[in-house]
């Protein structure tokens, strides 16, 4: 069935995320790699915060939508629910969005009997990986630590991708870093090109064309026309939400397994705090279902009015919940119901945050919470024990892979990045190791 000997067919990486990026830099070589990407190349968000903050007074911030408008790599969009959802387009996807946690977290997979060691071990040895932002903390960071050993919750130096004994401690690292400390997935893109891959920008994919149960390429569309692109094997890494929804247009039914891990911020005021300008998360705990860490909540500051305050006085903290996997896509719309034992944690967690800042001085009626968000989705094709050596689930045609969050069995409940690209690595060398059916 697999062709032997014969090199260089195409191969389609349908995103530049996490896994997307990986995935082109390991096949390129084997395969001529097309990247496809729906964004612009990444730019920082250029505006000044502090100005922003003056602008905010105008009222005219009312709809986290309103991101987009001013900072096009950052896609905001709501559930029914009303829950605010982030993610990236653009090169990087949402990596150069992210706070730049490099944590493992691949238990769940390892259940399957998947195991990513040799993986995280390359990861380890490319990225640089430290918690060396711990020696420029500012005082409140330093407080805020302190805090938590005092309560007995085993607080932990965030480990960061980056070189970060350069960090300027400007607190823009969600808006993408102006200094280029944070490593994000455009390092493995960068070196996918300079290998030969071709990387195309503003490219949309609409769907995988399959034809007796064998795809035969990709169509891109935009309002106006619509274009086919051929291909020996396609790779989609278009994200937890952009997978699904190529594959559903492709008449590949995704299950209603949606994790997001949600994210709620607990906040007080606390003047000359300079939470803002710190690293995001530098620090974490872990509980049963959630992790806290410190955490200043733009969106939260931007576009809730109970966070009118002024931007170097407020601390908060963030709770990110590892949700159920009850979630779906229909009607243009995402679907994600919190359950009762998801909200049980998040009022753990808000009750542990007030216990924190009872600490701090500050009075339960001082304490106040932020947007519901997220910004890790995933799950809705996850892959189970049977295909732990093919990491082929079974309702995608022989040539079309899967390479990104889509494919976790379980919301991590934190950082996902490392564990997306270790298994994306994983795929790539199945993809290489077995090679893909004649065409
Ligand atoms: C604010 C924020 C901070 C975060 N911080 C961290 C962190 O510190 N550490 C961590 O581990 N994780 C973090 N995350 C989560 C992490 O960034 C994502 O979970 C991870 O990048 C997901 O990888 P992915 O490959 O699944 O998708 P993505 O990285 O989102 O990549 C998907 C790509 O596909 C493209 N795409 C989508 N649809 C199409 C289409 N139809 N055609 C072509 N291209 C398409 C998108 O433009 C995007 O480039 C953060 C997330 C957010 C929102
Ligand atoms: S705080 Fe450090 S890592 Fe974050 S954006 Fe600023 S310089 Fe970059």
């Amino acid at each position: 069935m697999f062709e032997e000997g014969r090199k260089m067919r195409k191969a389609l990486v349908v995103g530049s995320g996490a896994g997307g990026a990986t995935v082109a830099r390991e096949l390129q070589g084997t395969f001529d790699v097309t990247i496809l990407e729906a964004g612009k190349p990444f730019r920082p968000f250029p505006f000044s915060l502090d100005l922003l903050e003056q602008v905010r007074k105008s009222g005219l911030f009312f709809d986290e939508r309103e991101i987009q408008w001013v900072f096009p790599a950052m896609k905001i969009r709501k559930t029914s629910e009303k829950m605010v959802l982030v993610n990236g387009i653009g090169t990087g996807g949402t990596t150069p969005l992210s706070t730049g946690n490099a944590i493992r977290l691949d238990g769940d997979l390892k259940g399957l009997g998947i195991d990513l060691d040799r993986e995280f071990e390359q990861l380890a040895q490319e990225i640089p990986i430290s918690t060396d932002h711990q020696s420029c903390w500012n005082p409140t960071t330093r407080n805020l630590f302190e805090i938590c050993q005092s309560l007995g919750f085993h607080p932990q130096p965030t480990p960061k991708m980056g070189n970060y004994g350069q960090c300027t401690h400007c607190g823009r690292c969600v808006f993408g870093c102006p200094f280029g400390v944070k490593w994000d997935s455009r390092q493995f893109l960068k070196e996918a090109v300079s290998k030969g891959a071709q990387l195309v920008t503003g490219c949309r994919v609409d769907s995988v064309v399959i034809e007796e149960g064998m795809a035969k390429g990709i169509r891109v569309a935009n309002r106006l026309s619509s274009r086919f692109i051929p291909a020996d094997v396609i790779i989609l890494a278009a994200g937890g939400l952009g997978t699904p929804e190529i594959l559903k247009r492709s008449g590949i039914p995704c299950s209603s397994c949606l994790f997001v891990d949600p994210v709620l911020c607990v906040a007080s005021e606390r003047k000359e705090a300079f939470q803002n300008t710190e690293v995001a998360m530098p620090f974490f705990f872990q509980r049963d279902r959630y992790m806290v860490s410190p955490y200043f909540d733009y969106l939260s500051f931007f576009f809730d009015r109970k966070w009118r305050k002024p931007a170097t006085g407020i601390v908060s903290w963030m709770i990110k919940l590892s949700d159920s996997n009850e979630g779906s896509m229909y009607g243009g719309k995402v679907h994600k119901k919190l359950t009762d034992s998801d909200r049980r944690y998040l009022q753990e967690g808000v009750e542990i945050c007030r216990e924190l800042f009872s600490k701090m001085g500050i009075r339960k009626e001082e304490v106040f919470l932020g947007t519901l968000n997220a910004g890790h989705p995933g799950g809705m094709l996850p892959l189970s024990e049977h295909e732990a050596s093919s990491l082929h689930p079974p309702a995608l045609p022989e040539n079309v892979y899967v390479a990104d969050a889509t494919l976790l069995p379980k919301s991590p409940g934190g950082p996902p990045i490392l564990t997306i690209m270790a298994l994306a690595m994983k795929i790539s060398s199945r993809i290489k190791q077995y090679g893909i059916p004649c065409s």
